[in-house]
């Protein structure tokens, strides 16, 4: 791992970024799509078996540019097929992504921020407090390695690791460009998932730029308790997060909200709480993603009971409300939701040894 200044890394650049920094150099822009399209259509990060660039411009490019991935230090498999790989980006930063396999679908989790500001209170990642914003190199970068890892293509990525993803806007909306590129991964705008805690500005920026799907962590029908749960909201209150996110849908017929809803334990999960969710979400396309809480130490909260999770969920249901439970995958290995985990202190080589995975 190099810890000091580096090239230019090309995983940087989505189609606009790749085309301008081509023409920049004297190159044609279709260089640069072509570019993209080796990089993360064919996998490969090597300018001389870009066959289709001139030698010189090889040379030129080797001059001043590199494809440098994120380096896997450590990967672990879990008894459902979950697979969790620690990456590490620098000397001071490892992130976390999950590949959730399921019948029809594969899935990876990702990360957008080393750590997290937003203090959630039921929130792991938010006890390690902030590190620092990805580079859209290294959000782009943990789709391109579980690729290269699982020698197939993913279905579906959603941003609900580690950080806030609309607290890292620019490299957000970049890596995610490249996700839907016909010449990357080809994923359609359904297939991207963006979870957020609800910082209204951005989300009425991105409704300008992008298209992809939109996950709320809600957690609360009334700003009384959301105000505690998800402290973001005393900036950016229910009145203002509810309406911004219907705009974003643009009335497109297919499209709905998914709002999370963690089940604690005689904080969030009463029927009146579920009465007043339903009243909360009136005139909102919405689907509701019921997630068993996942405890960590130290913390004061628990799961609510599986009886009081499904008769919660049964209230929406009756509503007319798409309502699912998550289900709780790679448990075992700490890859849940609000399990994952960043800072190098926190995990040396030793202590991953001994948690059961292999160290690369
Ligand atoms: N910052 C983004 C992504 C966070 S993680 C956001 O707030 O949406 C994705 C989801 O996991 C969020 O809904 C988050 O609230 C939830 N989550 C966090 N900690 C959790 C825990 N301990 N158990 C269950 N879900 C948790």
């Amino acid at each position: 791992m190099q810890c000091t200044e580096q090239k230019i890394n090309l995983l940087d650049f989505d189609r606009r970024g790749m085309e301008s920094f081509f023409e920049g150099l004297g190159a044609k822009a279709f260089n640069g799509r072509n570019v993209l399209k080796w990089i993360h259509k064919h996998g490969v990060t090597d300018f001389d078996a870009m066959t289709d660039l001139s030698k010189p411009l090889r040379g030129q490019l080797k001059a001043i540019a590199e494809v440098r991935v994120p380096e896997i230090v450590f990967e672990q498999p879990a008894l459902d097929g979950t697979h969790k790989w620690v990456l590490e980006l620098d000397c001071n930063n490892r992130i976390e992504s999950v590949f959730i396999p399921e019948p029809n679908r594969s899935t990876l989790c990702i990360s957008s921020q080393v750590g997290c500001a937003l203090d959630c209170s039921f929130c792991s990642t938010a006890q390690q407090g902030f590190n620092r914003n990805l580079t859209a190199a290294e959000i782009i970068g943990q789709v391109w390695v579980a690729e290269r890892e699982l020698g197939k293509s993913l279905t579906n990525v959603v941003l609900m690791g580690m950080g806030e993803p609309l607290a890292n806007f620019d490299p957000v909306v970049t890596a995610t460009n490249i996700m839907q590129d016909d010449l990357a991964y080809m994923l359609s705008k359904y297939r991207v998932t963006i979870s957020t805690s609800g910082i209204v500005p951005a989300l009425k920026q991105l409704k300008a730029l992008s298209e992809v799907s939109l996950a709320v962590s809600l957690h609360a029908p009334t700003n009384e308790l959301r105000d505690q749960l998800v402290p973001i909201n005393r900036k950016y209150p229910l009145e203002e997060l509810i309406p911004a996110c219907r705009d974003y849908l643009r009335g497109d017929k297919r499209r709905k909200v998914t709002w999370e809803y963690v089940m604690l334990d005689g904080v969030n999960d009463s029927d009146k709480q579920a009465k007043q969710l339903i009243r909360l979400l009136e005139g909102t396309p919405s689907k509701v993603n019921l997630i068993p809480f996942n405890p960590f130490p130290g913390t004061g909260y628990r799961c609510s009971p599986p009886e009081r999770i499904d008769a919660f969920r049964q209230r929406l249901v009756k509503a007319g409300i798409v309502t699912t439970t998550r289900k709780t995958r790679g448990e075992d290995i700490d890859a849940a939701c609000g399990q994952l985990v960043g800072r190098v202190k926190d995990q040396s080589r030793r202590e991953l040894k001994h948690s059961g995975g292999v160290v690369r």
